[in-house]
């Protein structure tokens, strides 16, 4: 009697650690991960630019980030709706994750603006692998709730890690150039340079 009741309770032990190893593991992924896009959150992709940081300096290595930013995503939710409009970010989520290598890290920066993290790689191989996300982009169309196709576009800035970069000082060059690019018309790479030594 005694010994059922001792696997009973035994049992039921195990149960309730099984499911709380089951939400701790989606505490972690709600932590970590944006929900809509899959992606990693800002707050992730903040933490990984920060460990990259870390090593290029100290091994004196090669990082390059790019900001991409969706062109006129506000018309996307004027014109097809919201829903559809998150269909886009997620749709250009899954192009981006399959533009870049898995060596490289992909967050939701904000609401349609996303970093990507991409390292051993200067300003030349950044602006090739930010052109080829652009152009995936451009050439793949996106579907309205009536499934009709529509054309969505990027623009992106790169910037590549420069002596006594900090965190704010290389994803601020980024975001230079992809005020840029908006300027220019939208829908392209920009890259930044270099800060002139001793500035
Ligand atoms: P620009 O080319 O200058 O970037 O123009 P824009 O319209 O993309 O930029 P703006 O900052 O004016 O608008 C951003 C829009 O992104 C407005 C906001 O409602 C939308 N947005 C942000 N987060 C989400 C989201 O999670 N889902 C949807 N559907 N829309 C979002
Ligand atoms: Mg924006
Ligand atoms: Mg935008």
């Amino acid at each position: 009697m005694l010994y059922a009741e001792l696997s009973r309770l035994n049992s039921q032990m195990l149960t309730m650690q099984r499911e709380l190893e089951k939400k701790n593991a989606e505490l972690e992924r709600l932590a970590y991960y944006d929900t809509l896009t899959g992606l990693l959150n800002r707050r992730a992709i903040l933490e990984k630019l920060d460990e990259w940081l870390r090593h290029t300096h100290r091994y004196h290595g090669r990082l390059a980030v790019a900001m991409l930013d969706i062109d006129h995503f506000k018309l996307v939710n004027d014109n097809y709706g919201h829903r559809v409009g998150d269909r886009v970010l997620a749709d250009m989520a899954g192009l981006m994750r399959r533009s870049v290598r898995t060596t490289d890290s992909l967050g939701r920066y904000g609401g349609e603006e996303f970093l990507l993290i991409l390292p051993n790689t200067d300003a030349a191989g950044a602006a090739i692998m930010a052109e080829r996300v652009r152009a995936g982009i451009e050439g793949t169309p996106m579907h309205d709730a009536d499934g009709c196709d529509f054309q969505a576009s990027v623009s992106l800035g790169v910037a590549e890690y420069c002596d006594g970069d900090d965190e704010d000082m290389l994803v601020g060059r980024a975001d230079s150039a992809l005020y840029r690019a908006k300027d220019s018309g939208r829908n392209c790479v920009v890259v930044a340079a270099c800060p002139p030594a001793g500035s």
